[in-house]
């Protein structure tokens, strides 16, 4: 019987997701409520799943710690802890847009068309905006107003804002408009060097130095600088064979890398160990 990568699993996932969310606003009208919300709070049954980002800017505006909006975020920053930013390559819906786009341009694209690329931390990047965001929010907000650059929350508002209030969301432009320039670029620049709904996670993986990670063989790695499969694989442009910060603080366990190098060396492989092995 074949055996199905990771890939595989990942994006039924990732589409199961995507779907949900498209379908559950028509579902919640026809009565069905055992499941309702968005990415910014998401009810199952009495379980509630909330934007971690957000329930920080509320707890630090209003100074008050309510344990049901802590545990509501920090079930989602332990799974971080432990698997990090799986969210962003198994759960979030404009990840999964923004790879297809990604995958698309690497496709249509002719190669004299130069690929964007820099060399810069996309977290450090995170870390001004966020910390801009912040302070915006503490002097003229009540409301969070960082998730306005949350991807996933537009994404279920757009079919929320459809389905109930009969009407196109403005976020169906702005999603756009940020794909098509990652189309352009062929790099995925939001998810990269913008979006601070992973800055947490990222920071919550970080607080755990047994969080899974991709580990390098380097005794089985066969391939060089022109034959890089695992490289090519990442549609986040990054090196899995350099341990580095960058790796460390960018890397979303999509498992790309370990699928396309399971083909030539078994070189790569997931680990939680603190040392690459
Ligand atoms: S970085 Fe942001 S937009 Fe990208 S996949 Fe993660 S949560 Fe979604
Ligand atoms: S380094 Fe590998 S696991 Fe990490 S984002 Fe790139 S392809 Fe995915």
């Amino acid at each position: 019987m074949k055996r199905h990568s990771i890939q595989t699993y990942r994006r039924i996932i990732q589409i199961t997701v995507a779907i949900t969310f498209i379908i559950l606003p028509l579902l919640n009208q026809l009565g069905f409520t055992f499941i309702w919300g968005n990415f910014l709070n998401i009810h199952i049954g009495d379980l509630t799943l909330s934007d971690p980002l957000a329930v920080l800017q509320v707890t630090l505006k209003n100074q008050y710690f309510s344990p049901r909006l802590l545990m509501s975020a920090g079930i989602i920053l332990i799974i971080a802890m432990c698997f990090g930013t799986i969210f962003c390559s198994w759960i979030c819906p404009f990840g999964l847009l923004s790879e297809l786009v990604h995958g698309l341009a690497k496709r249509v694209l002719p190669n004299t068309f130069k690929k964007l690329n820099f060399q810069i931390s996309g977290f450090k990047i995170k870390i001004y905006i966020l910390s801009l965001g912040l302070i915006f929010f503490f002097l003229f907000c009540t409301r969070p107003i960082i998730n306005q650059l949350s991807m996933p929350l537009w994404y279920s508002q757009i079919f929320q804002y459809l389905f109930i209030q009969k009407h196109i969301s403005f976020a169906v432009l702005f999603v756009a408009v940020i794909l098509f320039a990652e189309f352009i670029s062929r790099n995925r620049l939001w998810c990269r060097y913008i979006c601070p709904q992973s800055f947490l996670l990222v920071i919550a993986k970080l607080l755990n130095p047994f969080h899974l990670k991709v580990g390098y063989r380097k005794e089985k790695c066969i391939g060089n600088k022109n034959n890089n499969p695992c490289q090519k694989a990442c549609s986040l442009s990054l090196d899995p064979r350099t341990l580095n910060n960058l790796l460390e603080t960018e890397c979303n366990n999509c498992g790309d890398c370990i699928v396309a190098c399971k083909k030539l060396g078994k070189a790569l492989n997931f680990q939680f160990s603190r040392h690459f092995s």
